[in-house]
């Protein structure tokens, strides 16, 4: 891959958190490669490959199962008094919002200043296949062996370009176990209200990153201790200390972390249901005290969480809709006579919404009998089901 780039005669290096990861000796998720050739160039060279991008163009080359991303060398933006923007050209101009975000990066550049437009030091580290050198223009090797995640830059420009390097900075420092850096960490509280305005589709995407990874449960524990939840899931922060909340979002982190370690699928909707399971129960018990039966409180309260959610963080139509199926299931695992429970295991979500029965009964928020009843009853043959029945 590297070296096709290579032969073309181009600059190619791995970088970001497979390099990271690499050095770590954890197991890099994926590989970025950085080059200094266009993305149109790149796609010259190499047949098996499509441009892509929203912010910025990338090129992604399939290589055997995987999608390599390759990006062309770009520069960070200018303040207006580092010099002329005009002199930057058409495609070279960086937007910046009223707050200090960028809304558009396109500007091409050298490895350098590819290396200062990152985010941490420890993510602006090059591999350098050609000689199998590393090349760190921030010093991120030092605070790689000082486990340090330190902000290329300066910390408060930097949150302000993109305020989604501060749920990045919770997110790393959980994960690698690695402490913020005093001047990283000190502007947060100030400037996390400006994870506000970024677009809800996207911070949907990283409360995921932090929520569904191998360290969901530090993760959610630093969102908390930074007021995110507050800020980013009010009805999730509403109910923390309602009795069997945090215990059943716990466990459900836990089964999360347990699941990625173990290299299983992880499911968004799962996830969702648990966090706002004790909200919903919430609401539809104020929506039945208002004379609405039991199910149509359900739906209702269901759309009063998302919909109120929606400006905020942005979840897609897809993961609420299995939401809803796991949440209107449950109360189906009481019913377990005559034919009902023959039809609730062929339901296409049975197996999503009995991890979460067990859950429940975990927390004591389902009679504990229930999950095992089922599970045998899903194991048994024809006349032993009747027999547990
Ligand atoms: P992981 O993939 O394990 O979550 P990563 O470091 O690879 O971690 P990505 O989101 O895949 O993170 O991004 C790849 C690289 O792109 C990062 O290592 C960093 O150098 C750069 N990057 C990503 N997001 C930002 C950002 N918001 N601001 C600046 N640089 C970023
Ligand atoms: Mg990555």
């Amino acid at each position: 891959m590297l070296y096709g780039l290579h032969e073309a005669g181009y600059q190619a290096l791995l970088v970001g958190g497979g390099v990271r990861d690499q050095l770590l000796d954890l197991h890099p998720k994926d590989f970025d490669v950085a080059t200094d050739a266009t993305p149109e160039q790149v796609k010259a060279v190499f047949r098996r490959s499509r441009l892509i991008g929203r912010r910025f163009r990338l090129a992604h080359v399939r290589f055997g199962d995987e999608i390599i991303e390759v990006a062309t060398f770009r520069a960070a933006p200018r303040t207006p008094d580092e010099g002329d923007e005009d002199d930057l050209g058409d495609a070279g101009r960086h937007e910046l919002d009223e707050s200090g975000r960028i809304l558009r990066d396109n500007v091409y550049g050298n490895l350098e200043q590819d290396a200062v437009r990152r985010d941490f030091t420890i993510n602006a580290l090059y591999y350098d296949i050609a000689d199998f050198s590393i090349v760190d223009h921030v010093g991120g090797m030092q605070d790689l062996r000082e486990r340090r995640l330190r902000l290329i830059g300066d910390p408060e420009t930097r949150y302000r370009e993109d305020p989604v390097r501060i749920l990045r900075a919770l997110r790393f420092a959980s994960k690698l176990g690695f402490t913020i850096d005093p001047a990283a960490a000190k502007p947060i509280p100030a400037l996390k209200h400006l994870l506000l305005d970024v677009p809800p589709a996207r911070l949907f995407d990283e409360l995921l990153k932090m929520l569904l990874c191998d360290h969901a449960q530090e993760c959610f524990a630093a969102l908390e201790r930074e007021g995110l939840i507050e800020l980013l899931l009010p009805p999730v922060a509403a109910e923390l200390d309602a009795p069997k909340v945090r215990p059943f979002i716990q466990a459900a982190l836990q089964s999360t972390e347990q699941r990625v370690r173990e290299d299983k699928p992880v499911s968004p909707a799962f996830l969702l249901a648990c966090l706002f399971w004790f909200p919903l129960q919430r609401r539809q018990r104020a929506l039945q005290d208002e004379d609405l039966p039991p199910m149509q409180a359900l739906a209702a309260a269901s759309d009063q969480i998302f919909s109120g959610m929606g400006s905020r963080v942005a979840m897609p139509r897809r993961f609420t809709g299995m939401v809803n199926e796991i949440w209107h299931l449950q109360h189906r695992f009481t019913q377990r006579r005559g034919k009902r429970p023959l039809r609730l295991l062929e339901h296409k979500r049975y197996r999503a919404a009995w991890d979460f029965l067990e859950l429940r009964g975990h927390v004591g928020d389902a009679d504990a009998e229930l999950a095992p009843w089922w599970e045998a009853f899903a194991a048994a043959q024809g006349g032993e089901r009747e027999q547990l029945q």
